[in-house]
């Protein structure tokens, strides 16, 4: 394969240029700039006028299964949700097979290349529930990273003062847990192919410290990425203090899991000395914000973050809490969110450092530094927008456009490990027609529907935190 997009404009410092791009192989063969002559071959020639070409975002956290609960789950703060979310998680395999087809589709169509999901996985099936991800991942050509979601707590454990609600043991040892880790991990972790296994304990508050460590563990010796919720709420921190004495930041530290192949979902109640500390140990913030307003747990100190260093990348978050998986959404409303939170605008975030943290950072998050960059021998993992969709006029600067419009329809191909696989805004590699109707048939419009869970825990819930 080898293709050159002429005359596209590229980003370059907080603005753009226009370029003359070479894909060949899997590769970003060569930039080549306005006055550069370009040899004369035989690769497909794409006209580039009236397109943007931007590297591939990273969707750095999102569960697939979740695409079934769309517009399902009510507006409840996290602790209540995630107790409706459970009693109605689907365990047919075909579903996370779909789930994880929709997941890829809508973030290919809203910039995305890559995604890492931290992936619900059906208890006693949980490698043909990673083998059915891995199938749809596959089939559609996105990069994909799979952390099957893992703890070794109950439920309640992760309330403040959880243990005092009655509650089942969780049914697997932590040693149980880890061989099955273990297993995944050779059977299906396979870059070559576009598909990383990833350590994904659920987070803090339904894990044991051995469980921690012993993913952190299982991440060294294969050379892996770490995943997983920190402090989404003010429940968690809560809960830090009570169990540890110290914030959770400060007892991950302790434990030795955080690392620069770490990614931290959330991180909105973080203190200054935890902002300090991610820094120093170069992990990775994923910030969420849809899900983080839709769930009422608050706004992550990103700005803070940023200013000490921190590498902040973008996540959709899961259906259940996003209900549009769209990354260009993510990406504005990061982009104005974090103006309430500091009055100086010099702090603020412009388009283009957004659009650099969603591609580059979430690159750096999950240890590919070939890409994230339109730079000569870097991975084709890249996106060409129209700009001359009508959601995209008039012709002012087309980073504030696709940041702080409302771009719709507007990618147009998606390269990823140079392979094409959205041409004329359609993802070629599978029917996407046929997943929507895959989603008609198998729902119905939801009445309304009680949760046995949600209501088991909500007096505790209410007598705790509010
Ligand atoms: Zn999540």
């Amino acid at each position: 394969m080898s293709v050159l997009i002429h005359n596209v404009l590229i980003p370059d410092g907080g603005s753009t240029t226009s370029a003359s791009v070479h894909l060949k192989g899997d590769r970003i063969h060569q930039v080549y700039f306005a006055s550069a002559s370009i040899p004369v071959s035989d690769d497909t020639w794409i006209d580039g006028r009236d397109k943007l070409l931007l590297p591939g975002f990273v969707n750095a956290h999102t569960h697939s299964s979740q695409v079934w609960q769309r517009g399902l789950i009510p507006q409840l703060p996290l602790e209540l949700w995630l107790a409706d979310v459970f009693d109605s998680t689907p365990t047919n395999l075909e579903q996370f097979y779909l789930g994880a087809v929709s997941t890829a589709v809508d973030t290919l169509l809203s910039g995305g290349t890559c995604l890492i999901d931290h992936a619900y996985v059906v208890p006693g099936q949980e490698l043909e529930t990673v083998a059915a991800l891995v199938k749809g991942y596959k089939q559609v050509g996105i990069r994909a990273f799979i952390a099957p979601l893992i703890q070794d707590l109950p439920f309640v454990a992760g309330l403040p003062k959880g243990c005092t609600l009655p509650h089942h043991p969780y049914p697997r040892s932590t040693t149980d847990i880890l061989s099955l880790m273990e297993a995944i991990i050779k059977q299906f972790h396979d870059p070559d192919s576009g598909i990383y296994i990833a350590l994904g304990p659920t987070g803090f508050h339904r894990c044991s410290d051995e469980l921690l460590v012993g993913c952190a563990d299982l991440g060294n010796r294969f050379n892996l990425c770490f995943h997983t919720h920190l402090l989404e709420t003010r429940a968690q921190q809560q809960l830090a203090q009570e169990r540890y004495g110290e914030t959770a930041v400060q007892h991950l530290q302790r434990l030795g899991v955080l690392g620069d192949r770490t990614t931290l979902a959330h991180s909105v109640w973080l203190t200054a000395d935890d902002i300090a500390i991610l820094a120093q140990t170069g992990a990775t913030v994923v910030h969420n914000p849809v899900s983080n307003l839709r769930l009422g747990s608050g706004i992550a100190p990103i700005l803070k973050c940023l200013q000490a260093g921190v590498n902040v990348a973008f996540g959709c978050d899961g259906a259940a809490s996003n209900d549009a998986q769209s990354l260009l959404e993510v990406v504005k409303l990061s982009t104005i969110l974090h103006t309430i939170t500091d009055p100086d605008y010099q702090h603020w975030l412009s388009p283009h450092t957004v659009l650099q943290m969603a591609a580059q950072n979430g690159a750096r998050g999950v240890g590919l530094e070939q890409l994230g960059m339109i730079s000569s021998g870097n991975i084709a993992d890249v996106v060409l927008y129209n700009l001359a969709h009508p959601s995209l006029l008039p012709c002012n600067d087309p980073l504030q456009l696709l940041v702080l419009g409302r771009p719709t329809d507007v990618v147009e191909r998606v390269w990823v490990n140079g392979k094409l696989i959205v041409e004329e805004g359609s993802v070629k590699t599978v029917d996407v027609a046929a997943l929507h109707q895959e989603l008609r048939d198998r729902t119905r419009y939801a009445q309304s529907h009680q949760s046995l869970l949600l209501n088991q825990i909500e007096t505790h819930y209410r007598q705790m935190l509010l």
